[in-house]
């Protein structure tokens, strides 16, 4: 298993799609089917799974392509968040604030998030 790491150039701007590049540059090598399941998750799961927001939706895989190949195309292996610039569901939550790491634990954090963000109140 190779990862390549030392290829990565993370952004020091904050253009998230910069960061989706750099994180793309840790799996050269992607299944052909990827691009339709990539689709149909996203019909599924048109929301972003922490705060709910419908746009800039990635797909993420919950444990990186770089490590487990196998679970490229296993679904519940995906979770939708989204790159907002305001928070960016899919840089915090699902990478702990660096591209190169994973957060094993996504699911219950975003499922926390969205509890938040459903409980709040005003003044
Ligand atoms: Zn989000
Ligand atoms: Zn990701």
């Amino acid at each position: 298993m190779t990862s390549n790491i030392e290829n990565v150039n993370i952004g020091i701007d904050n253009d998230p799609d910069h960061y989706s590049y750099a994180t793309h540059k840790l799996t050269p090598s992607r299944s052909s089917k990827w691009p339709v399941l990539r689709k149909r998750w996203l019909a599924i799961q048109p929301k972003c799974q922490s705060c709910g927001k419908t746009t800039k939706l990635e797909v993420h895989h919950i444990r990186p392509v770089h490590l487990y190949p196998e679970l490229e195309l296993a679904e519940d292996n995906l979770i939708t968040l989204c790159e907002n610039p305001v928070f960016n569901c899919h840089f915090v939550i699902g990478h702990g604030l660096n591209w190169l790491a994973w957060n094993p634990n996504v699911i219950n954090d975003a499922m926390s998030m969205e509890t938040s963000i459903n409980n709040k109140l005003f003044n």
